[in-house]
């Protein structure tokens, strides 16, 4: 059982982690850099520590630190949240080595799942749809490499086993830049990630980004908690989802979701997780499976009703998932805009001090956000700083209720994007749904 629980992040997700804690009635434990410590949780919560400097890598990166201050105030398990430590097998691994338990899979799955060949691997295995590639990394046998190119077919996209955060990927257009290309991206990975393996994925052209919401209970069971589409992206970073993907027909949705659960099943997944994918001509390809809640979960908990981190929390406890997969239905529609401190127009981001914050409300609108009048956002760190969420019984309605919210929602004294979500809410090709990955960058440019 959590009796406290440790939470090894900051901002929104560290404040969205400890309300669902105070429901279950588990004690909270706050770690902040010395930057962070007026930070709402960090005010919330039943006790807090210090763990370093603003520096990221000295504080919410900090592993000794961190295992530290679990020891110090007895908290018997961590949460991670998103980004940070949340996907490095190696803090879940100290955390389990000192004794406690860590709000996650496996460090065995996280590893897993972190390579990307070996989870293109494991999931062409629970026969869930991988984008047609190398099936593996390359080796140093060109006249191989060159063939194997041929067969898939260019444009190709060369990625890093080891990448993430739209680092170590590089498209190549013909056969006489490929092995050029290879090079840079491996000697990018290795200086980067500290592996240079690379491979091959066939390039589609105009996909969405579709993916699926898995919770499982780490003995075999899992459930399937719906799709989200996040295809409006700049910089292959999210600026609004919706759940559910829109358009996608019945029987090319289950059958997804059937392999996604297998996967699940096949690795005895603990805890939530998120399996992208590519949708392309009502096709899915798997690029990447994400072992942590994502950003984006509200949207998914809106549609279905479920607590996504409350379930973290129970499965991590041991107990058994408390729904079955007949139960879960979804039902109406959500949006969720990322507000972030930044320029509308250049994207440069705008710390400093919000003089003033007014949240929108009303039937319908969710605002995950540590923000309050007189905080001062600091520079250190991700520029998100709310996430406005709607809900509707109809598309339509989820997103006339989020344009509302949006003429509502109040941040000053420093920029934010809101007004660049105001003017995409009413896009007429985004209102219509169902935009590709490329969308909001071509909107951008013109
Ligand atoms: P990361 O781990 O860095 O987020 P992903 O594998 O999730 O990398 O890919 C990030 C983004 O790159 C995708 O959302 C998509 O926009 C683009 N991308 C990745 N693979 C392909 C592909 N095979 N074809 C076209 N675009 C791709």
């Amino acid at each position: 059982m959590l009796e406290k629980v440790l939470i090894a992040n900051r901002g929104e997700i560290a404040l969205r982690v400890l309300r669902a804690c105070r429901e279950l009635g588990i004690k909270t434990v706050a770690v902040h850099s010395v930057a962070d410590k007026n930070l709402m949780h960090v005010r919330l919560s039943d006790e807090s520590v210090c763990i370093g400097p603003p520096s990221p890598t000295e504080s919410y990166l900090n592993i000794p630190a961190i295992v530290s201050a679990m020891e110090v105030t007895d908290a018997n398990a961590v949460h991670p949240g998103y980004g940070f430590l949340s996907e490095n097998a190696d803090f879940a691994e100290s955390v389990e080595n000192s004794g406690f338990i860590f709000i996650g899979p496996s460090a065995e799955t996280i590893r897993l799942m972190g390579d990307k060949v070996s989870a293109i691997k494991a999931m062409r295995e629970a026969g869930v749809p991988t984008v047609p590639g190398s099936n593996g990394p390359l080796d140093q046998n060109n006249e191989r490499t060159l063939a194997m190119a041929k067969d898939i077919g260019y444009p190709l996209i060369i990625k890093a086993a080891a990448g993430g955060g739209g680092r170590g990927m590089r498209v190549v257009h013909n056969e006489a830049a490929l092995l050029k290309a290879i090079y840079v991206t491996q000697t990018e990975a290795s200086s980067f990630f500290g592996d240079g393996t690379v491979y091959l994925e066939k390039f589609l052209e105009n996909p969405r980004h579709v993916e699926i919401q898995v919770i499982g209970d780490g003995k075999g069971n899992a459930l399937y908690l719906g799709d989200r589409d996040c295809s409006l992206q700049r910089r292959h970073q999210k600026v609004i989802e919706e759940a559910p993907a829109p358009g996608i027909p019945e029987a090319v949705r289950a059958e997804v979701a059937a392999t996604c659960i297998q996967a699940c099943r096949n690795m005895r997944y603990r805890g939530a997780g998120t399996l992208e994918f590519l949708y392309e001509n009502e096709q899915f390809y798997f690029i990447e499976m994400n072992t942590r809640v994502q950003v984006e979960h509200p949207v998914t908990e809106m549609v279905t009703g479920i607590d996504i981190v409350r379930e973290q929390l129970k499965v991590a406890g041991g107990e058994e998932l408390s729904i079955r997969q007949e139960d879960i239905k979804v039902q109406g529609h959500a949006f969720e805009c990322r507000i972030n401190a930044e320029n509308p127009e250049t994207f440069l981001p705008s710390p400093g001090k919000v003089d003033m914050f007014h949240a929108p409300g009303g039937p319908g609108v969710r605002v995950d956000s540590h923000l309050y009048s007189g905080y001062s956002v600091p520079p250190f760190y991700d520029s998100l700083v709310a996430k406005l969420i709607s809900y509707g019984n109809t598309r339509e309605q989820a997103l006339t209720r989020m344009q509302i919210a949006l003429d509502e929602m109040l941040i000053d004294g420093i920029s934010s994007n809101i007004p660049l979500h105001r003017d995409l809410v009413r896009d007429s090709k985004f209102q219509k749904g169902g935009v590709n990955i490329h969308y909001l960058e071509q909107k951008l440019n013109l």
